[in-house]
Protein backbone atom coordinates (compact mmCIF):
# COMPACT_ATOMS: atom_id res chain seq x y z
CA UNK A 1 0.00 0.00 0.00
CA UNK A 2 0.81 3.71 0.05
CA UNK A 3 0.51 4.30 3.16
CA UNK A 4 3.85 5.10 5.17
CA UNK A 5 3.77 5.65 9.17
CA UNK A 6 4.28 9.56 9.81
CA UNK A 7 7.19 9.18 11.67
CA UNK A 8 9.36 7.47 8.66
CA UNK A 9 8.68 10.52 6.28
CA UNK A 10 10.65 13.21 5.91
CA UNK A 11 10.52 17.10 6.94
CA UNK A 12 8.96 18.08 3.95
CA UNK A 13 6.68 15.40 3.61
CA UNK A 14 5.30 16.03 7.00
CA UNK A 15 4.88 19.46 5.87
CA UNK A 16 2.97 18.41 2.77
CA UNK A 17 0.91 16.35 5.15
CA UNK A 18 -0.15 18.89 7.81
CA UNK A 19 -0.92 21.31 4.91
CA UNK A 20 -3.50 18.42 3.18
CA UNK A 21 -4.66 17.66 7.32
CA UNK A 22 -5.46 21.10 7.48
CA UNK A 23 -7.41 21.89 4.43
CA UNK A 24 -9.39 18.56 5.40
CA UNK A 25 -10.06 20.08 8.44
CA UNK A 26 -11.45 23.35 6.93
CA UNK A 27 -13.68 21.25 4.83
CA UNK A 28 -14.73 19.20 7.67
CA UNK A 29 -15.74 22.31 9.91
CA UNK A 30 -17.42 23.22 6.22
CA UNK A 31 -19.82 20.99 6.81
CA UNK A 32 -21.65 22.85 10.28
CA UNK A 33 -22.04 19.31 11.41
CA UNK A 34 -23.85 18.37 14.96
CA UNK A 35 -22.53 15.18 16.06
CA UNK A 36 -22.44 13.19 19.71
CA UNK A 37 -19.93 10.07 20.67
CA UNK A 38 -20.47 10.76 24.32
CA UNK A 39 -22.16 9.00 26.37
CA UNK A 40 -22.93 4.71 26.46
CA UNK A 41 -26.46 5.60 26.35
CA UNK A 42 -28.56 2.86 24.09
CA UNK A 43 -30.53 3.64 21.54
CA UNK A 44 -34.29 4.68 20.71
CA UNK A 45 -34.76 1.46 18.78
CA UNK A 46 -32.88 -0.36 21.85
CA UNK A 47 -35.19 0.79 23.71
CA UNK A 48 -38.30 0.01 21.50
CA UNK A 49 -37.01 -4.12 22.45
CA UNK A 50 -38.68 -3.69 25.63
CA UNK A 51 -41.76 -1.77 24.93
CA UNK A 52 -43.41 -4.92 26.07
CA UNK A 53 -43.09 -3.98 29.22
CA UNK A 54 -45.20 -0.57 29.20
CA UNK A 55 -48.38 -3.41 29.12
CA UNK A 56 -46.93 -5.37 32.07
CA UNK A 57 -47.51 -6.68 34.73
CA UNK A 58 -50.46 -8.73 34.38
CA UNK A 59 -51.53 -9.13 37.57
CA UNK A 60 -49.55 -7.76 40.90
CA UNK A 61 -48.87 -11.07 42.41
CA UNK A 62 -45.51 -12.74 42.67
CA UNK A 63 -44.79 -15.92 42.27
CA UNK A 64 -44.68 -16.05 45.88
CA UNK A 65 -47.92 -14.70 46.69
CA UNK A 66 -46.52 -11.30 47.39
CA UNK A 67 -48.80 -8.35 46.72
CA UNK A 68 -46.15 -6.12 44.57
CA UNK A 69 -48.13 -3.01 45.45
CA UNK A 70 -47.34 -2.74 48.73
CA UNK A 71 -44.62 -2.23 51.07
CA UNK A 72 -41.59 -4.79 52.04
CA UNK A 73 -39.63 -7.40 50.13
CA UNK A 74 -35.84 -5.30 51.03
CA UNK A 75 -34.33 -8.04 48.80
CA UNK A 76 -36.32 -7.90 45.78
CA UNK A 77 -38.77 -10.37 44.30
CA UNK A 78 -37.50 -13.90 44.69
CA UNK A 79 -38.40 -14.84 40.48
CA UNK A 80 -35.86 -12.07 39.60
CA UNK A 81 -33.30 -13.11 42.18
CA UNK A 82 -33.66 -16.26 40.87
CA UNK A 83 -33.52 -15.22 37.10
CA UNK A 84 -30.33 -13.21 37.62
CA UNK A 85 -29.10 -15.29 40.23
CA UNK A 86 -28.57 -17.61 37.39
CA UNK A 87 -27.30 -15.52 34.77
CA UNK A 88 -25.02 -14.50 37.42
CA UNK A 89 -23.47 -17.61 38.24
CA UNK A 90 -24.22 -16.92 41.60
CA UNK A 91 -27.41 -18.67 44.35
CA UNK A 92 -30.43 -16.47 44.53
CA UNK A 93 -29.68 -15.63 48.45
CA UNK A 94 -26.46 -13.88 47.34
CA UNK A 95 -28.41 -11.61 44.88
CA UNK A 96 -30.49 -8.36 45.82
CA UNK A 97 -32.51 -6.87 43.06
CA UNK A 98 -33.17 -3.00 44.19
CA UNK A 99 -33.86 0.12 42.28
CA UNK A 100 -33.19 1.48 38.64
CA UNK A 101 -29.23 1.99 38.94
CA UNK A 102 -26.32 -0.29 39.80
CA UNK A 103 -24.37 2.77 40.64
CA UNK A 104 -26.76 3.93 43.41
CA UNK A 105 -25.79 0.62 44.83
CA UNK A 106 -21.93 1.17 44.53
CA UNK A 107 -22.59 4.46 46.48
CA UNK A 108 -24.26 2.97 48.94
CA UNK A 109 -22.16 0.44 49.57
CA UNK A 110 -19.42 2.69 49.83
CA UNK A 111 -21.57 5.27 52.19
CA UNK A 112 -22.06 1.74 54.57
CA UNK A 113 -18.19 1.02 54.33
CA UNK A 114 -17.64 4.48 54.93
CA UNK A 115 -20.25 4.86 58.09
CA UNK A 116 -20.33 1.18 59.25
CA UNK A 117 -17.20 -0.63 58.69
CA UNK A 118 -17.14 -4.11 56.49
CA UNK A 119 -18.36 -7.45 57.46
CA UNK A 120 -14.93 -8.64 57.64
CA UNK A 121 -14.26 -5.45 58.94
CA UNK A 122 -12.44 -4.27 62.42
CA UNK A 123 -13.84 -0.26 61.97
CA UNK A 124 -15.71 2.34 59.80
CA UNK A 125 -13.43 3.12 56.84
CA UNK A 126 -14.58 6.66 58.23
CA UNK A 127 -12.18 6.07 61.04
CA UNK A 128 -8.75 5.23 58.64
CA UNK A 129 -5.94 8.04 58.61
CA UNK A 130 -6.48 6.85 54.88
CA UNK A 131 -8.56 5.13 52.13
CA UNK A 132 -7.21 4.05 48.90
CA UNK A 133 -8.48 2.36 45.49
CA UNK A 134 -6.69 0.90 43.25
CA UNK A 135 -8.07 2.06 39.34
CA UNK A 136 -7.29 0.01 36.45
CA UNK A 137 -7.03 2.96 33.90
CA UNK A 138 -8.82 3.37 31.59
CA UNK A 139 -11.92 3.03 33.35
CA UNK A 140 -15.54 4.57 34.17
CA UNK A 141 -15.11 8.10 34.57
CA UNK A 142 -18.43 8.08 37.26
CA UNK A 143 -16.37 5.17 39.55
CA UNK A 144 -13.40 7.74 39.87
CA UNK A 145 -15.94 11.18 40.50
CA UNK A 146 -17.46 8.77 43.63
CA UNK A 147 -14.42 7.99 45.10
CA UNK A 148 -13.33 11.86 44.34
CA UNK A 149 -16.54 12.74 46.50
CA UNK A 150 -15.88 10.84 49.26
CA UNK A 151 -12.30 12.03 49.54
CA UNK A 152 -10.92 8.67 48.75
CA UNK A 153 -7.10 8.50 47.03
CA UNK A 154 -6.67 6.78 44.04
CA UNK A 155 -3.72 4.59 42.60
CA UNK A 156 -3.74 3.64 38.92
CA UNK A 157 -2.23 0.28 37.41
CA UNK A 158 -2.63 -0.76 33.94
CA UNK A 159 -6.19 -2.51 32.40
CA UNK A 160 -4.65 -5.20 30.10
CA UNK A 161 -6.79 -7.41 28.06
CA UNK A 162 -7.08 -10.13 30.40
CA UNK A 163 -8.03 -7.45 33.14
CA UNK A 164 -5.50 -5.12 35.70
CA UNK A 165 -2.01 -5.64 35.85
CA UNK A 166 -1.93 -7.79 38.84
CA UNK A 167 1.59 -7.83 39.10
CA UNK A 168 0.93 -4.38 40.05
CA UNK A 169 -1.81 -5.27 41.98
CA UNK A 170 -0.34 -7.59 44.51
CA UNK A 171 2.53 -5.71 45.06
CA UNK A 172 0.06 -2.69 46.33
CA UNK A 173 -2.38 -4.55 48.40
CA UNK A 174 0.56 -6.53 50.11
CA UNK A 175 2.12 -3.65 52.39
CA UNK A 176 -0.21 -0.71 52.33
CA UNK A 177 -2.88 -1.46 54.60
CA UNK A 178 -4.61 1.88 53.47
CA UNK A 179 -5.93 0.31 50.54
CA UNK A 180 -9.17 -0.65 50.71
CA UNK A 181 -10.48 -1.54 47.65
CA UNK A 182 -9.98 -1.72 43.72
CA UNK A 183 -12.68 -0.98 40.51
CA UNK A 184 -13.26 -3.71 38.19
CA UNK A 185 -15.42 -3.58 35.22
CA UNK A 186 -14.76 -7.52 34.43
CA UNK A 187 -16.91 -8.32 31.57
CA UNK A 188 -16.24 -5.88 28.10
CA UNK A 189 -14.75 -3.20 30.14
CA UNK A 190 -15.81 0.72 30.33
CA UNK A 191 -14.31 1.52 28.01
CA UNK A 192 -11.38 -1.02 26.78
CA UNK A 193 -13.77 -3.94 26.36
CA UNK A 194 -11.55 -6.18 28.36
CA UNK A 195 -12.46 -9.60 29.56
CA UNK A 196 -10.86 -10.70 33.17
CA UNK A 197 -9.91 -14.26 32.65
CA UNK A 198 -10.93 -16.77 35.03
CA UNK A 199 -6.98 -16.52 36.33
CA UNK A 200 -6.89 -13.27 37.21
CA UNK A 201 -10.03 -13.45 38.92
CA UNK A 202 -8.17 -15.70 41.00
CA UNK A 203 -5.87 -13.97 41.87
CA UNK A 204 -7.69 -11.21 42.79
CA UNK A 205 -9.85 -13.05 45.28
CA UNK A 206 -6.89 -15.33 46.74
CA UNK A 207 -3.95 -12.40 47.04
CA UNK A 208 -2.94 -11.32 50.29
CA UNK A 209 -3.81 -7.97 51.61
CA UNK A 210 -2.64 -6.00 54.07
CA UNK A 211 -6.19 -4.30 54.64
CA UNK A 212 -8.75 -6.97 56.25
CA UNK A 213 -11.56 -5.77 54.80
CA UNK A 214 -10.42 -5.43 51.55
CA UNK A 215 -13.24 -5.27 48.80
CA UNK A 216 -13.36 -5.64 44.81
CA UNK A 217 -16.10 -3.94 43.47
CA UNK A 218 -16.92 -6.24 41.08
CA UNK A 219 -19.00 -3.90 38.74
CA UNK A 220 -20.66 -6.34 35.84
CA UNK A 221 -22.67 -3.52 33.73
CA UNK A 222 -21.98 -5.51 30.18
CA UNK A 223 -22.05 -9.17 31.46
CA UNK A 224 -24.36 -9.94 28.88
CA UNK A 225 -23.54 -7.18 26.39
CA UNK A 226 -21.99 -8.93 23.79
CA UNK A 227 -21.06 -8.18 20.06
CA UNK A 228 -20.46 -11.20 18.51
CA UNK A 229 -22.22 -14.58 18.74
CA UNK A 230 -19.09 -15.78 20.87
CA UNK A 231 -20.42 -14.83 24.62
CA UNK A 232 -17.65 -14.21 26.90
CA UNK A 233 -18.33 -15.70 30.29
CA UNK A 234 -17.67 -13.86 32.89
CA UNK A 235 -15.07 -14.85 35.24
CA UNK A 236 -16.73 -16.51 38.33
CA UNK A 237 -15.83 -13.95 40.91
CA UNK A 238 -17.86 -15.55 44.05
CA UNK A 239 -17.10 -19.09 43.95
CA UNK A 240 -13.39 -18.23 43.56
CA UNK A 241 -13.73 -15.64 46.34
CA UNK A 242 -14.98 -18.79 48.88
CA UNK A 243 -12.79 -21.23 47.37
CA UNK A 244 -9.55 -19.01 48.51
CA UNK A 245 -11.42 -18.38 52.05
CA UNK A 246 -12.07 -14.26 51.07
CA UNK A 247 -15.63 -14.62 50.30
CA UNK A 248 -16.58 -11.49 51.65
CA UNK A 249 -14.35 -9.68 49.24
CA UNK A 250 -15.99 -9.24 46.13
CA UNK A 251 -19.38 -7.27 45.94
CA UNK A 252 -20.90 -7.42 42.29
CA UNK A 253 -23.38 -5.25 40.59
CA UNK A 254 -25.12 -5.30 37.66
CA UNK A 255 -28.36 -3.63 35.66
CA UNK A 256 -30.81 -3.96 33.07
CA UNK A 257 -29.89 -0.50 32.45
CA UNK A 258 -28.93 -1.79 28.88
CA UNK A 259 -31.12 -4.41 28.60
CA UNK A 260 -34.53 -3.00 29.25
CA UNK A 261 -34.49 0.86 29.78
CA UNK A 262 -31.65 2.75 30.64
CA UNK A 263 -33.59 4.82 33.88
CA UNK A 264 -36.08 2.04 34.31
CA UNK A 265 -34.43 -1.29 34.78
CA UNK A 266 -33.87 -3.24 37.62
CA UNK A 267 -30.25 -3.02 39.55
CA UNK A 268 -28.79 -6.12 41.14
CA UNK A 269 -25.89 -6.42 43.90
CA UNK A 270 -24.46 -9.80 44.74
CA UNK A 271 -22.26 -11.03 47.63
CA UNK A 272 -21.71 -13.50 50.13
CA UNK A 273 -25.17 -13.98 52.29
CA UNK A 274 -23.54 -12.05 55.40
CA UNK A 275 -22.91 -9.16 52.34
CA UNK A 276 -26.47 -9.32 51.43
CA UNK A 277 -27.39 -9.39 55.02
CA UNK A 278 -25.34 -6.19 55.92
CA UNK A 279 -26.58 -4.46 52.75
CA UNK A 280 -29.71 -4.76 53.22
CA UNK A 281 -29.77 -4.17 56.86
CA UNK A 282 -28.47 -0.64 56.12
CA UNK A 283 -31.01 -0.34 53.33
CA UNK A 284 -33.26 -0.93 55.64
CA UNK A 285 -32.69 2.01 57.98
CA UNK A 286 -34.26 4.41 55.05
CA UNK A 287 -36.39 1.87 53.02
CA UNK A 288 -39.24 -0.20 53.16
CA UNK A 289 -39.21 -2.10 50.12
CA UNK A 290 -37.78 -1.56 46.49
CA UNK A 291 -40.02 -1.05 43.54
CA UNK A 292 -41.48 -4.61 43.28
CA UNK A 293 -43.80 -4.03 40.78
CA UNK A 294 -41.22 -3.12 37.97
CA UNK A 295 -39.30 -6.22 39.41
CA UNK A 296 -42.45 -8.46 38.27
CA UNK A 297 -42.63 -6.96 35.16
CA UNK A 298 -39.56 -7.51 34.38
CA UNK A 299 -39.71 -11.12 35.21
CA UNK A 300 -42.67 -11.28 33.26
CA UNK A 301 -41.36 -9.83 30.12
CA UNK A 302 -37.86 -12.05 30.40
CA UNK A 303 -39.93 -15.14 31.55
CA UNK A 304 -36.71 -17.03 32.17
CA UNK A 305 -32.77 -16.41 31.71
CA UNK A 306 -32.97 -17.53 28.57
CA UNK A 307 -35.07 -14.72 27.89
CA UNK A 308 -32.89 -11.99 28.78
CA UNK A 309 -30.18 -13.66 26.46
CA UNK A 310 -32.43 -14.16 23.39
CA UNK A 311 -33.49 -10.31 24.28
CA UNK A 312 -29.58 -9.27 23.90
CA UNK A 313 -29.08 -10.32 20.63
CA UNK A 314 -31.51 -7.92 19.44
CA UNK A 315 -29.62 -5.33 20.69
CA UNK A 316 -26.62 -7.27 19.33
CA UNK A 317 -28.03 -6.70 15.61
CA UNK A 318 -28.81 -3.04 16.11
CA UNK A 319 -25.43 -2.02 17.85
CA UNK A 320 -23.42 -4.31 16.11
CA UNK A 321 -23.38 -3.34 12.58
CA UNK A 322 -22.23 0.32 14.51
CA UNK A 323 -19.21 -1.08 15.99
CA UNK A 324 -17.99 -2.53 12.64
CA UNK A 325 -18.18 1.06 11.36
CA UNK A 326 -16.25 2.63 14.29
CA UNK A 327 -13.47 -0.22 12.66
CA UNK A 328 -13.83 0.46 9.38
CA UNK A 329 -13.34 3.96 9.28
CA UNK A 330 -10.32 4.20 11.93
CA UNK A 331 -8.83 0.79 9.49
CA UNK A 332 -9.19 2.88 6.46
CA UNK A 333 -8.26 6.51 7.80
CA UNK A 334 -5.89 5.70 10.31
CA UNK A 335 -4.47 2.24 9.60
CA UNK A 336 -0.58 2.06 8.68
CA UNK A 337 0.11 5.52 9.90
CA UNK A 338 1.25 5.08 13.49
CA UNK A 339 -0.51 7.53 14.64
CA UNK A 340 -3.50 5.60 16.59
CA UNK A 341 -4.61 2.29 18.39
CA UNK A 342 -8.01 1.27 19.42
CA UNK A 343 -9.67 -1.77 20.96
CA UNK A 344 -12.19 -3.96 18.60
CA UNK A 345 -14.42 -5.00 21.56
CA UNK A 346 -16.37 -8.27 21.42
CA UNK A 347 -19.30 -6.80 23.64
CA UNK A 348 -20.07 -3.31 25.65
CA UNK A 349 -20.45 -0.02 24.62
CA UNK A 350 -17.06 1.51 23.84
CA UNK A 351 -13.92 1.50 21.87
CA UNK A 352 -10.79 2.94 23.47
CA UNK A 353 -8.71 4.78 21.06
CA UNK A 354 -5.42 6.06 22.09
CA UNK A 355 -3.72 8.38 19.54
CA UNK A 356 -0.04 9.93 19.85
CA UNK A 357 0.88 11.10 23.31
CA UNK A 358 0.27 14.57 24.13
CA UNK A 359 -2.62 15.08 21.42
CA UNK A 360 -5.77 13.67 22.75
CA UNK A 361 -7.19 17.24 24.01
CA UNK A 362 -6.20 18.52 21.05
CA UNK A 363 -8.29 15.93 18.89
CA UNK A 364 -11.02 16.59 21.38
CA UNK A 365 -10.75 20.47 21.25
CA UNK A 366 -10.58 20.07 17.18
CA UNK A 367 -13.65 17.93 17.20
CA UNK A 368 -15.44 20.00 19.26
CA UNK A 369 -15.03 23.10 16.54
CA UNK A 370 -16.26 21.21 13.79
CA UNK A 371 -19.47 20.00 15.92
CA UNK A 372 -18.42 16.60 16.82
CA UNK A 373 -18.90 16.16 20.89
CA UNK A 374 -16.29 13.56 21.94
CA UNK A 375 -16.03 12.58 25.50
CA UNK A 376 -13.35 15.06 27.33
CA UNK A 377 -9.86 13.58 26.65
CA UNK A 378 -8.45 11.98 30.09
CA UNK A 379 -12.30 11.23 31.36
CA UNK A 380 -11.79 7.62 31.82
CA UNK A 381 -9.14 8.62 33.91
CA UNK A 382 -9.34 9.11 38.11
CA UNK A 383 -9.05 13.13 38.39
CA UNK A 384 -9.77 13.53 34.41
CA UNK A 385 -6.02 13.53 33.74
CA UNK A 386 -4.26 11.16 31.27
CA UNK A 387 -0.43 11.15 32.14
CA UNK A 388 0.00 10.52 28.42
CA UNK A 389 -2.58 12.85 27.33
CA UNK A 390 -3.33 9.88 24.83
CA UNK A 391 -7.22 7.91 25.39
CA UNK A 392 -10.13 8.93 24.04
CA UNK A 393 -13.36 7.28 24.53
CA UNK A 394 -15.90 6.69 21.69
CA UNK A 395 -19.22 5.51 22.29
CA UNK A 396 -20.87 5.01 19.50
CA UNK A 397 -24.25 3.45 20.34
CA UNK A 398 -26.89 6.38 20.46
CA UNK A 399 -26.40 8.13 16.97
CA UNK A 400 -27.63 6.60 13.67
CA UNK A 401 -25.51 4.76 11.73
CA UNK A 402 -25.12 7.08 9.13
CA UNK A 403 -23.93 9.97 11.95
CA UNK A 404 -21.60 7.11 13.24
CA UNK A 405 -19.90 6.92 10.04
CA UNK A 406 -19.53 10.92 9.93
CA UNK A 407 -18.67 11.36 13.35
CA UNK A 408 -16.16 8.64 13.11
CA UNK A 409 -14.62 10.36 9.68
CA UNK A 410 -14.82 13.26 11.55
CA UNK A 411 -12.38 12.18 14.06
CA UNK A 412 -10.07 10.46 11.98
CA UNK A 413 -9.44 13.96 10.57
CA UNK A 414 -9.05 15.45 13.70
CA UNK A 415 -6.64 12.77 14.83
CA UNK A 416 -4.79 13.02 11.64
CA UNK A 417 -3.95 17.01 11.88
CA UNK A 418 -3.66 16.80 15.48
CA UNK A 419 -0.47 14.23 14.64
CA UNK A 420 0.48 16.34 11.63
CA UNK A 421 0.92 19.12 13.99
CA UNK A 422 2.69 17.50 16.67
CA UNK A 423 5.27 15.93 14.58
CA UNK A 424 5.97 18.55 12.08
CA UNK A 425 6.70 20.80 15.55
CA UNK A 426 9.23 18.13 16.50
N1 LIG B 1 -21.12 0.71 35.56
C1 LIG B 1 -20.57 0.89 34.37
C2 LIG B 1 -19.22 0.32 34.08
C3 LIG B 1 -21.24 1.63 33.39
O1 LIG B 1 -20.66 1.83 32.20
C4 LIG B 1 -22.51 2.15 33.68
C5 LIG B 1 -23.32 2.93 32.69
N2 LIG B 1 -22.66 3.87 31.95
C6 LIG B 1 -23.04 1.96 34.96
C7 LIG B 1 -22.33 1.22 35.87
C8 LIG B 1 -24.36 2.54 35.37
O2 LIG B 1 -25.23 1.51 35.70
P1 LIG B 1 -26.69 1.81 36.24
O3 LIG B 1 -27.48 2.36 35.12
O4 LIG B 1 -27.17 0.45 36.66
O5 LIG B 1 -26.58 2.76 37.38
Amino acid sequence: SNVQPLNDRSAEELAAFLTEQRAAYEALKGKDLTLDLTRGKPAPAQLDLSDALLDLPTGAKDEAGVDTRNYGGLEGIREIREMFAELLWVEPEQVVAGGNSSLVMMREVLVDLWLKGAVDGVRPWSAEEKVTFICPVPGYDRHFTLLDWFGIDTVTVAMNEDGPDMDAVETLVADDPSIKGIWIVPTYANPSGSIVTQEVAARLTAMPTAAPDFKIFWDNAYAFHHLTEEEAKSADILTLAAASGNPHRPIMFASTSKITYAGAGVAFLAGSVETVKWYVSHLGKGAIGPDKLNQLRHAQFFGSPQGVRDHMVKHREIIAPKFAEVERVLDQRLGGLDVATWTRPTGGYFVSLDVLDGTASRVVQLAKEAGIALTPAGASFPGGKDPRDRNIRLAPTFPELPAVSEAMDAVATCVLLAAAESLASR
